[in-house]
């Protein structure tokens, strides 16, 4: 999997992409949560779940199904009833399904489970640029770490910066366009 980093850093070009100014604050902080929620399968790597199994790491929780709970969840008890509209809501859902995407994209041993319950089989992408990002807290695994990282920088972090900056410029100039045309005076 890409490090917390590189999904974090989806979701938040998501929200420069989608946020104006009447987007809730909140929208940030729980369109980031939802780009790494798909991860609370993690721990399923210290029990002795099989590789194959629904609730393994990137089983039920990076499937489509996954990102539809995860970001309806989220809308439903991380806002007020009035902060919740269509916008935050895709908002909400494209960033949970950057992550299985990602994932997608990551060497691994193992793909994502895109189709459960329909499908159990497991998808993943022909080219993986982004390698899989190991945990540094063992010596010997900084270094391949930092490695990781700086293929995130590449390979999610340019494109998310790309996206979030074009969106806006398009989104300025079509403000700018729609400005109504001032009579000259006199
Ligand atoms: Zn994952």
């Amino acid at each position: 999997m890409p490090s917390i980093f590189g999904h974090a850093v989806a979701g938040i070009a998501l929200g420069v992409a989608f946020a104006d100014e009447k987007t809730p604050r909140r929208a940030w902080a729980l369109g980031t949560f939802c780009a790494l929620a798909p991860d609370v399968d993690w721990f399923t790597a210290f029990l002795k779940v099989h590789p194959g199994n629904f609730l393994a790491h990137r089983g039920i929780t990076h499937s489509l199904l996954g990102a539809v709970l995860i970001a309806a969840s989220v809308l439903l008890f991380g806002f007020k009833r009035e902060q919740r509209n269509l916008k935050v809501g895709t908002y909400l859902l494209l960033a949970s399904l950057s992550h299985g995407l990602l994932d997608a994209c990551t060497s691994g041993r193992i793909g994502v489970a895109f189709f459960y319950p329909f499908s159990s089989s497991r998808w993943a992408c022909d080219w993986q640029p982004i390698q899989d990002a190991p945990l540094p807290f063992w010596s010997g695994l900084q270094l391949p770490f930092l490695g990781a990282l700086l293929g995130e920088m590449l390979w999610i972090g340019i494109p998310a910066s790309i996206l979030a900056i074009s969106v806006q410029l398009f989104r300025r100039n079509s403000d700018w366009q729609a400005l109504p045309e001032v009579e000259p005076e006199g």
